[in-house]
């Protein structure tokens, strides 16, 4: 019997033990004991799922992999330390020196560091189409393409590309297509029912949604999720059994608080659409989102994070950041407390400035991760830091 995604969140849940606990328990062990020689040696054979070391597996972090996958419609997957582990851990057990990867322009500030700075240390390089425009993606394809890469909608600039377009080119030039779906969580967009290959999370965001604890996680085919594992379970980036359990916990949540988000996040981007101190906006489910019919085709609600630019440029930029009373000036997102980051100045300041315009992050972009709060007490923040600029 299949359930629907919030009833996954709830109940994928690992075997109780002989103390028939109703809610997870926390395992914190780094290793797991034999009780002979032969279970030892059939345990690293592998012809039995078994833990032998929390560095592989453990039971809290397997429990936080299999929610996720379940949700995502993956065969298995892998979690790590961080989302910026994830990345990593993908790309360095896929790629092989002189490999090359066809990703969308505007990406997270650690991933576009990563692309540019330090996989070309080992000879693997990076062409990037403009999210504007995907179709450039195909004329970029090397006979050493390996991966196509992308974020949907992605950070800062809340862009939405066609998830469909990039499954069919990864599937009619035999790449893998790998999604950082962290904006949307496996609550509002499972990128593998368009063709994805691979899927990541940092769960540091809306997972946790509690700003609490840092992890990752990489879902997907089975056979490059087996690559995946080898690699993060040989290089030490394993998800503390603590955090997974944390992360599986606030994973049962999940769905009514994404729901709350998301229902704050459109009342307060047509709040600012409507406010004569904001140039423009960018949400996925606000009609002027120039890829809105997309965004409802492939998401299920438009998230919680929204884009828009105040009027004034960088002096205004940082008068709207000064007024600020309630909401947290924070580069964190996807927490409970609704925050406002300035990404020129803090999380893409390591892009030049043409690098920035390229990807639409002018300096007086604002984005707004809508919390929990009550929509009309962030609503009136906003409107008196814009009233004084
Ligand atoms: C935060 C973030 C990451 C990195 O995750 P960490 O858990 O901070 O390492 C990757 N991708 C996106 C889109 C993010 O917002």
């Amino acid at each position: 019997m299949s359930h629907k995604l919030e009833t996954k969140a709830i109940r994928t849940q690992m075997e109780r033990s002989q103390f028939s606990e109703h809610s997870t328990p926390l395992h914190l062990t780094s290793s797991f004991v034999f009780e002979d020689a032969e279970e030892m040696r059939a345990a690293f054979a592998e012809e039995k799922k078994r833990n032998i070391y929390s560095r592989f597996t453990n039971p809290n972090t397997s429990e936080l992999v299999a929610k996720i996958a379940d949700m995502e419609g993956a065969e298995d997957g892998v979690s790590f330390a961080t989302g910026m582990g994830a990345v990593f851990g993908t790309f360095a057990a896929l790629l092989n020196s002189g490999d090359h990867i066809v990703s969308a322009r505007s990406v997270f500030g650690s991933t576009h560091s990563m692309l540019t700075k330090f996989l070309p240390k080992w000879n693997i390089e990076t062409s990037y189409f403009d999210v504007a425009s995907p179709q450039q993606a195909e004329d970029l394809i090397q006979p050493n393409t390996k991966i196509i890469y992308a974020e949907t909608p992605t950070n800062p600039g809340v862009d939405v590309l066609d998830l469909r377009y990039l499954g069919d080119l990864a599937q009619k030039h035999n790449l893998i297509l790998v999604i950082d779906n962290c904006f949307a969580t496996p609550y509002l967009q499972q990128p593998i029912k368009f063709g994805a290959d691979l899927v990541i999370h940092s769960a540091t965001k809306l997972i946790d949604g509690q700003g609490r604890v840092l992890g990752g996680v990489t879902v997907g085919k089975k056979d490059l999720i087996r690559e995946i594992y080898l690699f993060a379970r040989n290089t030490g980036s394993a998800l503390s059994p603590f955090n997974a359990w944390i992360l599986s916990k606030s994973m049962e949540t999940l769905p009514v608080r994404v729901d709350r988000h998301c229902q704050s996040a459109l009342t307060l981007a047509e709040f600012l659409e409507s406010h004569p101190k904001v140039n423009w906006v960018k949400y996925p489910f606000l009609k002027s989102h120039p890829e809105y019919e997309l965004a409802k085709k492939q998401m299920s609600q438009g998230g919680s994070i929204i884009a828009f630019e105040v009027e004034g440029g960088l002096s205004a930029g940082r008068d709207f950041f000064d007024n600020i009373k309630m909401l947290s000036l924070s580069s964190n997102l996807g927490d409970s407390r609704t925050i406002v980051t300035h990404p020129a100045s803090t999380t893409h300041s390591k892009l030049s400035l043409t690098d920035r315009e390229a990807v639409g992050i002018t300096d007086g972009m604002v984005r707004l991760s809508v919390g929990l709060e009550h929509p009309e007490d962030i609503q009136n923040d906003l409107a008196q830091a814009l009233e004084k600029i």
